[in-house]
């Protein structure tokens, strides 16, 4: 059985070597397994050359359980969040904060615009209760990248605690704690790190999670303690992912080899261009403006040609070993195709083959979308 090409946002294709990474069973309490979780964590301050400043403090589950569990403990009960939406992960940290009961307010953009900085500078501006601000660094929604830098320096200028959802983005582009202030930075294993899902993490300010002693309304979720236990001892609290931090150990090796996160981002880079030259070549339009579009997934709006139906095209495709992504936008009928995983160039290239064979199977000459206009009235 030949494994798919995950084209998708994660979980996303692995190397063979990360999962034979998982073929042993490690004890919770095993000096290699201890050594084991600090490498990693280690690791993961240096790729954000966070060493210094912060703590890295993972979590069992996946994305949304560390981005819950960070909001939950860093954000105090008086507190008051400001989440910047142009996506469904904004959305979702908008949900998370009134689920937990905090004060949360947003301010939202189209899902093809990126969040505006000056924005949010009138709005710190205007309400000084406003404690902590959350923004997701590359949207997988739509994949445009916000211009992380310029909200990072309105929240230092306001003195305010800044959340960044980069579950999609670190590991292979940058983010420096030197340069960048932040009080914590949320991604997973199964990302840009190319590791295998089941675990998140935080890399969280020293001084923001020491003063965050019993704020979680979680106890599984609770992050302090999650740092207490792994700081006492170097054990977990409940028990670990064992396997996927063997496999996480691993990925992180391989990401190391490949250059880090120059080497990483440069691949996708790749990856991304020779996408969308091809894509293009076969008509199909992408929805985020170039200069906004990260190289970690790209959404093209649906083509206007009655007989592309998309669950067609995508279940040829997949027999032929591709798996895309469906769209999650409002604003526009669309999909998605990925950039990121153990994927390359010659991977990129069959599946555009693939799509074209699967184009042309369907009867679709071509995957240009309709106007703008018509789409909207269409809808
Ligand atoms: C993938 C992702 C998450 C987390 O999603 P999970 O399905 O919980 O792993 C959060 N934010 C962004 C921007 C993501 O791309």
């Amino acid at each position: 059985m030949r494994e798919p090409i995950l084209l998708t946002p994660g979980p996303l294709t692995t190397s063979a070597t990360v999962k034979q990474a998982m073929l042993r069973d490690w004890g919770s309490r095993d000096a290699a397994f201890i050594a084991l979780n600090r490498r990693i964590r280690e690791r993961l301050l240096a790729l954000a050359q966070a060493a210094d400043s912060h703590v890295c403090v993972p979590v069992q589950g996946s994305g949304t359980f560390a981005v819950e569990a960070t909001i939950g403990t860093l954000v105090p009960g008086d507190g008051r969040l400001l989440v910047l939406v142009n996506g469904a992960y904004g959305r979702r940290m908008v949900r998370i904060a009134e689920v937990i009961g905090l004060a949360v307010t947003s301010l939202s953009w189209p899902e093809d615009e990126a969040v505006d900085a000056q924005a949010l500078d009138q709005a710190l501006a205007a309400d000084p209760a406003i404690s902590h601000v959350a923004v997701v660094h590359c949207e997988t929604t739509s994949g445009i990248l916000n211009p992380l830098q310029d909200v990072a320096d309105v929240c230092a200028r306001h003195r305010r605690s800044l959340l960044i959802d980069a579950m999609s983005s670190f590991g292979a582009l940058p983010i420096d704690a030197r340069q960048t202030p932040f009080a914590a930075v949320m991604a997973s294993a199964n990302k840009c790190l190319e590791g295998v899902p089941g675990v998140g993490f935080a890399l969280i300010r020293r001084e923001a999670l020491e003063a965050a002693k019993n704020n979680a309304p979680s106890l599984s979720l609770d992050l302090y303690d999650q740092w207490q236990g792994l700081e006492a001892n170097g054990q977990w609290r409940f028990t670990p992912p064992t396997h996927v931090l063997a496999a996480f150990d691993q990925a992180l090796d391989e990401h190391a080899a490949e250059g880090g996160v120059a080497g990483r981002g440069a691949r996708y880079r790749r990856n991304h261009q020779i996408l969308v030259e091809g894509m293009s070549a076969l008509g199909f339009a992408m929805l985020v403006p170039p200069l906004l579009q990260a190289p970690i997934i790209v959404t093209f709006l649906m083509p206007a040609d009655p007989r592309f139906v998309f669950t067609e095209f995508y279940d040829r495709l997949r027999e032929k070993g591709f798996a895309i992504y469906p769209g999650k936008l409002t604003v526009a009928a669309s999909f998605r195709i990925g950039c990121i995983g153990r994927i390359g160039e010659a991977e990129i290239r069959a599946a555009l083959t693939a799509i074209g064979e699967t184009m042309r199977e369907m009867g679709v000459a071509s995957g240009a979308p309709a106007l703008r206009g018509e789409t909207e009235r269409r809808e």
